[in-house]
């Protein structure tokens, strides 16, 4: 089963999927059913995410549907009908969700303040004022 613990960062990852849409696809017609996609995709891992398994060694997600109780295998392809009609399915997009969310959970949250308190030479120092360093003038 899915277990999505980090909600805003998920969030992000919808709403980083919904721009990526905007961005990319030109046909109104399709990023409308790219966006229904991905909408549908996130509240179906919401509600039915305990019938969903990451595969991390083909990075892909099963899905059972209880609606045709068929097991749907997606990453970039899947077996439903309408990726077998080239259109857009929920399946997917929650593929590449899961995907994205669990690729930021493992990257480790910097923000810029941390790294600049972490790097002694770029704190503020009120007695000294560089002028040079290692012979070349910075100022
Ligand atoms: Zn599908």
């Amino acid at each position: 089963m899915l277990n999505i613990t980090d909600t805003n960062k998920f969030g992000k990852v919808i709403g980083g999927a919904l721009a990526k849409v905007e961005q990319t696809v030109t046909d109104a017609k399709t990023k409308a059913r790219w966006i229904n996609a991905i909408a549908k995709a996130a509240v179906e891992i919401e509600e039915n995410g305990v019938f969903m398994t990451w595969m991390d060694e083909d990075q892909s997600l099963l899905i059972w549907s209880q609606k045709s109780n068929h097991i749907y295998s997606a990453n970039g392809v899947c077996q439903c009908r309408a990726f077998e009609q080239n259109a857009p399915c929920f399946h997917r997009a929650a593929a590449r969700l899961v995907r994205l969310y669990i690729e930021a959970e493992n990257t480790p949250v910097k923000t810029h303040t941390q790294e600049v308190l972490d790097v002694p030479y770029l704190k503020n120092n009120a007695y000294t004022k560089a002028e040079r360093v290692g012979g070349i003038r910075i100022n």
